[in-house]
């Protein structure tokens, strides 16, 4: 499925809010995954490259940004996760994975 266009976003930022609401700030990673999915919730509104693979359930990202293709599910391509970072990839898997359970 192409994801900004059929993305409802009400429905989403709901997800979104309530994935962060979950999140303490105080632990390890809290403050960048709370970031991740903010940042992978604006993506996800606005990036008109990035399509989700329902059987494994993973993302395909292109970034604007770097020109890269990323594909998430769990494990990713991107420096931020080779680092043992959160990443707003994984994040927008997430969300997306939550999404799609929640509306179909
Ligand atoms: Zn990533």
């Amino acid at each position: 499925m192409n994801i900004a266009t059929e993305v409802n976003k009400e429905v989403l930022g709901q997800i979104a809010a309530e994935s962060i609401a979950k999140i303490d700030p105080k632990s390890t990673n809290g403050k960048r995954w709370i970031n991740a999915i903010a940042k992978a919730t604006a993506e996800i509104e606005t990036n008109p490259f990035m399509t989700y693979e329902l059987e494994s359930h993973s993302l395909l990202m292109m970034s604007e940004t770097s020109n890269q293709t990323y594909t998430a599910n769990g494990t990713c391509q991107c420096k931020a996760f080779a680092n043992g970072f959160p990443c707003r990839h994984r994040a927008a898997a997430r969300l997306i994975t939550i999404y799609i359970e929640r509306t179909r």
